[in-house]
């Protein structure tokens, strides 16, 4: 159940609430969003919630039937769209991140952000914190790399995006970045969950290696109840018994999103894949069933990277596949 509170309510009544939540053994949370509500854990028996309805300082008592309440349809039917910059993600427009997994040296980023002009990119994605599997890969550049990432930012235009690994270094990231991002292998780091609610930027939330779409919505309303609603759920392929891609694409995860949450949905075939070939009809596939944005690995000399050069395309590899992009959104009723 979601209790939104009057704005006329005392602290005192918000106590009463509280006290008749704790009596009837019903977990909760009080959230001070734009409007203050309390999400409860589970919904009351009727007797229960018709003694919450009469409460002085309640404006509305709303039962959740998933366990997932702020980030669930029913709390909010209509979509959110997320404003960073001049973009809005979940609106009408598909919006296209790309760039290099790592963040590797100024030229190279010079060089990718040049080879994406003028395709429609409007997210620059980077990484300089790297989760690598092996502790001799190498591990990103930290400060260094976001500092670097902040000029392409400044030279092109571009609003930029990158991962953040560590709650230590959450607000220097958000200080750098438009968009902050938790990769798959972090998707249930609740405590780095709490603070990127606290950090005042978009976040993009990938969804774990094997974790359940509903796993997936209860990571996303952590970050919501600790203040910040501007989630944007990635879909980036989930650990399967196939081995023919680095994991499998579940494109169904997008219109099951949909009728789950209200949350913007965007789809990375690039790690999904792990393998340029397959990216064009991933990526296709996704914006035909309904995805509010692509993550995209390009790399001007993948051969060199430093990490995933395999499933890296080049600029003009990119370029090709932003045209065959436009023509599915603008078949299913979107734009690029
Ligand atoms: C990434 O996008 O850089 C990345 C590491 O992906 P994932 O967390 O999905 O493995
Ligand atoms: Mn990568």
């Amino acid at each position: 159940m979601l209790i939104k509170i009057k704005k006329s309510a005392q602290s005192s009544d918000i106590q009463l609430i509280r006290q008749l939540l704790d009596q009837h053994n019903l977990g909760h949370r009080v959230i001070n969003g734009q409007d203050m509500v309390i999400g409860v854990e589970a919904n009351p028996s009727e007797e229960v919630a018709r003694e919450i309805h009469s409460l002085n300082g309640v404006e509305s008592a709303t039962p959740i039937a998933t366990p997932f309440k702020l980030a669930s349809l029913a709390a909010k039917p209509e979509k959110t769209v997320i404003r960073a910059g001049g973009v809005e993600i979940g609106g009408n427009s598909v919006i296209l991140m790309a760039g290099p997994c790592a963040i590797e040296s100024k030229e190279q980023l010079e060089d990718v952000a040049l080879g994406l002009k003028g395709t429609g990119v409007s997210v620059l994605r980077a990484s300089a914190y790297k989760p690598r599997t092996s502790p001799y890969s190498f591990q990103g550049m930290g400060e260094e790399g976001l500092k670097l990432h902040s000029e392409a930012k400044k030279q092109h235009g571009l609003l930029i995006e990158t991962e953040v690994m560590d709650v230590r270094d959450v607000a220097l990231v958000a200080s750098h970045v438009d968009i902050v991002r938790i990769g798959a292998r972090n998707m249930q780091n609740f405590d780095l969950l709490k603070e990127v609610g606290k950090c005042g930027k978009p976040v993009i939330l990938k969804r774990g290696m094997s974790a359940t779409i509903e796993e997936w919505l209860m990571s996303a309303e952590y970050i919501i109840a600790h203040g910040n609603p501007d989630v944007i759920l990635c879909e980036r392929g989930i650990r399967t018994f196939e081995n023919a891609t680095r994991s499998t694409l579940d494109l169904s995860s997008i219109p099951v999103l949909k009728r789950l949450t209200h949350l913007p949905v965007i789809v990375d075939p690039s790690h999904a894949a792990g393998r340029k070939d397959l990216i064009p009809a991933l990526a296709a596939a996704a914006v035909a069933a309904g995805a509010d944005g692509l993550l995209i690995e390009v790399h001007a000399n993948p051969k060199k990277a430093k990490c995933d050069g395999k499933q890296a395309l080049l600029p003009h590899e990119w370029a090709d596949l932003v045209g065959q992009l436009r023509k599915v959104a603008q078949a299913v009723g979107r734009s690029i």
